[in-house]
């Protein structure tokens, strides 16, 4: 019997959903577990966005669309743009997708040909390095550490490049980290990818999800001369209160962003009609449950933050961004509990769940091992609950 493609042989599911489900089995079976594993606000959909789509349903708005999308939401995003960014798109230059992560495949799909090399900033959202090797390339992983604030040095991404390089993956505010780059930063990958000729992907998917108050900014945004070889990835997903909707979009040259509209037109065709209509609704309405959800995200970042600094030798960078903290937990490898050592990132979240009853991510999914990623996507109670039966966890080991 023939076996399954090279392509799928080494894939693994996305460790993020499988602890989170996980997590919900767990709670399901009436384990009384604290989940900081969410990788989605816990907030409902605001009412008004649901109506839209009710009324598109109502109104037999279920048909197939044109596979980039319904011209008045292309023209949204667009808008969407101009206002945060200020960078002048036309609706061409947008492809409505089932989701950012669709967007970021349809993107690398359309770029990156058998050994072109992706650079990759680590900690990493989870899916880049697959989605490239899906797609044929090679992730080539740029590490940076807590000490300098999770963002590489410069000198580190150029040593990085390679006459094989095709795109850089820039993902902030970052997920797992929170962390924002900073514009000289950003400046700089502009540069490198100019003097390399290479692209950009920008995932901007946490961009209004920010606690510093200061307007989005991306690599397009602060080097305009990028335009050309940039691609934004973004959706309602994080911002809406709307994963379960599956709507992102990717913005870019309208060559580029056609060719990834080819490849969506022989996969999935247009993202789903009424979800369509739902994203309309969130970009052209009221924005004030956006503005609550970000200030509630605040106030439980900054529970988490001081919580967790209570517990002796774990060190924490302040997010700026997302809903998830990093915290380092390396001070605890190398100890134990009942005979087992905890030897990395995997066995301590392993220990969390087990002894803390605690849900929470293992670094190594992000390509750091000394980390664990924290959710701040729960309620202030479970975040007080859960950081208190990790410290006594953790008080255990020895
Ligand atoms: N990019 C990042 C950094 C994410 O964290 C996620 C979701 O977890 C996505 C993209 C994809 O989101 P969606 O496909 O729901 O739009």
């Amino acid at each position: 019997k023939k076996g399954l493609s090279r392509r799928v042989r080494d894939l693994k599911p996305s460790p993020t959903l499988a602890v989170n489900a996980k997590a919900k089995a767990l709670r399901a079976k009436g384990v009384d577990l604290v989940n900081l594993s969410a990788g989605e606000p816990d907030f409902d959909t605001p009412e008004f966005i649901k109506e839209a789509a009710c009324k598109a349903i109502e109104e037999g708005f279920t048909r197939y669309t044109p596979v980039p999308g319904i011209p008045e939401l292309r023209e949204a995003i667009a808008q969407k743009i101009k206002a945060h960014y200020g960078l002048s798109y036309t609706p061409d230059s947008v492809l409505v997708t089932s989701g950012g992560k669709q967007a970021i495949f349809n993107a690398v799909a359309a770029l990156v040909e058998e050994e072109d090399e992706v650079i990759i900033l680590s900690p990493y959202w989870v899916s880049y390095p697959p989605i490239v090797e899906i797609c044929g390339g090679r992730p080539v992983v740029v590490n940076t550490s807590e000490e300098k604030g999770f963002e590489p040095s410069l000198s580190a991404v150029a040593e990085a490049v390679s006459p094989r390089t095709k795109m850089i993956i820039i993902n902030s505010p970052s997920n797992p980290t929170g962390v924002v780059l900073s514009p000289e930063f950003l400046k700089g990958v502009a540069h490198l990818a100019l003097e390399h000729d290479f692209y950009i992907l920008t995932d901007d998917i946490y961009d209004l999800i920010r606690f510093d108050g200061r307007a989005p900014f991306n690599v397009v945004s602060l080097e305009p001369k990028v335009m050309d070889r940039t691609l934004i990835v973004n959706g309602v997903s994080k911002t809406y209160a709307m994963t379960g909707w599956r709507l992102g979009w990717l913005v870019g040259p309208e060559e580029l962003v056609k060719a990834a509209s080819r490849i969506q037109s022989q996969s999935t065709s247009n993202a789903c009609s009424i979800s369509q209509k739902a994203a309309l609704a969130a970009l052209l309405g009221p924005q004030d449950s956006l503005k609550e959800m970000v200030k509630v995200f605040r106030r439980r970042r900054d529970l988490m933050v001081s919580l967790l600094l209570e517990i002796p030798e774990i060190s924490c960078l302040v997010p700026m961004g997302s809903f998830y903290m990093f915290p380092n937990f390396s001070a605890y490898y190398g100890r134990q509990a009942g005979g087992q050592v905890i030897d990395g990132s995997l066995a301590m979240a392993d220990y969390l769940l087990e002894e803390a009853r605690v849900a929470c991510v293992p670094g190594v999914a992000f390509g750091e091992d000394t980390c664990i990623r924290l959710s701040f996507a729960t309620s202030e109670e479970e975040i007080e609950k859960g950081i208190t039966r990790i410290k006594e966890a953790l008080a255990k080991l020895s």
